[in-house]
């Protein structure tokens, strides 16, 4: 009785759409996550609203837009087209719906593009390639079933529509007279673009660089052979801007000091590199006997499939790299084995 008194009374998240910069407001909204919600950014431009990214599909995420929108003070009728950073569902999932309200267009780098413009009989075979490759990692039979039904949901949380305008690095976003421009940061995924507001001094990072959190950058089938190199060139692409920027993210919090945190991440990443290293000389030789010897955030054995699936590919490119490096050598096979090269058993 107590617990369902809780239940009915539990008052609904208030979501937030607050004002960052002359003309541009965030609005929190809600997914299924530990991060709690993805941020779309409304950018007033030269032509009319442009969004930063839609979020996650749902009813409750869908009222959180426009409720957004509407303490912005602006209409969907004023939304002229919604920039993707990248095409994960957090940052994509309304599209359709953005498609079904508005005339805006969609526009995201053609790396995303194709990853979206999939039909059901592809996004199912992409589900069994990965699976495989779950599989080639290591990980027992029993955890591989938990994390193959997660991934058809996440697939299946992604809506099929198609951008109708490619980004380029350096492109400047229509509409908005040239001040807002395209920034190519591949890493956490091969079409990631970062956003450049030249007129306001902001940068939109998307999930490229968090506040607090470190992004995932994985290895797994369709994404880049080397996504650990290319994360840390992207990382060193945002050296390039001024360092006055205030930096607006996909989650968490804006923030300002972006170069500290560009610094921090590549840290971050030399010392796993070493780490992972490490622990495949000291005779771990498996993704999944890898992953279990790192020092995660939380621990290795309360991760959540998605979180498991993430540290799998996550630890996978860092062993890429370090392979890449001719530091360590990858044999194929079931289970898929790395050892330290030769001439570096020092
Ligand atoms: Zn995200």
């Amino acid at each position: 009785m107590g617990e369902s008194r809780a239940v009915a009374e539990a008052p609904t998240r208030r979501i937030e759409g607050f004002a960052v910069a002359g003309g541009v407001w965030a609005t929190a909204v809600p997914f299924p996550s530990p991060l709690a919600y993805s941020y779309s950014y409304a950018v007033r431009a030269a032509e009319g609203i442009v969004v930063v990214d839609l979020g996650w599909d749902s009813d409750e995420a869908w009222s959180a837009f426009r409720s957004g929108l509407a303490r912005a003070g602006h209409s969907l009728d004023e939304v002229i087209g919604a920039v993707i950073t990248h095409a994960h569902p957090d940052h994509y999932g309304l599209a359709r719906r953005i498609r079904e309200h508005t005339t805006a267009w969609i526009a995201a780098h053609p790396a995303e593009r194709a990853q979206i413009r999939v039909g059901a009989a592809e996004r199912r075979a992409r589900v069994v390639e990965i699976a495989d490759w779950l599989g080639a990692s290591g990980v027992s039979a029993t955890r591989l079933a938990g994390l193959e039904s997660e991934l058809a949901e996440l697939e299946a949380a992604l809506p099929g529509v198609e951008a109708d305008i490619e980004l380029l690095d350096g492109a400047a976003v229509p509409g908005t007279g040239g001040a807002l421009v395209a920034l190519h940061t591949p890493g956490h995924t091969t079409g990631h673009l970062c956003f450049h507001d030249r007129e306001r001094g902001l940068v939109f990072t998307g999930d490229h660089v968090l506040p607090k959190v470190t992004p995932n950058v994985a290895l797994r089938p369709g994404s880049a052979a080397d996504p650990l190199l290319d994360f840390l060139d992207s990382l060193r692409h945002l050296r390039d801007l001024p360092d006055n920027l205030l930096a607006l993210p996909g989650h968490e919090w804006s923030f300002d000091r972006l170069s500290d945190r560009l610094g921090v991440l590549e840290v971050h990443h030399q010392s796993r590199l070493r780490e992972i290293e490490q622990a495949v000389r000291e005779g771990r030789e498996t993704v999944w006997d890898v992953s279990r010897a790192v020092r995660w955030a939380r621990p290795f054995d309360s991760f959540t499939p998605r979180s498991l699936r993430s540290a799998l590919a996550e630890t996978y490119a860092h062993l890429a790299r370090l392979s890449e490096d001719g530091r360590l050598v990858r044999r194929a096979g079931r289970p898929e084995r790395w050892t330290v090269a030769r001439g570096r058993r020092d």
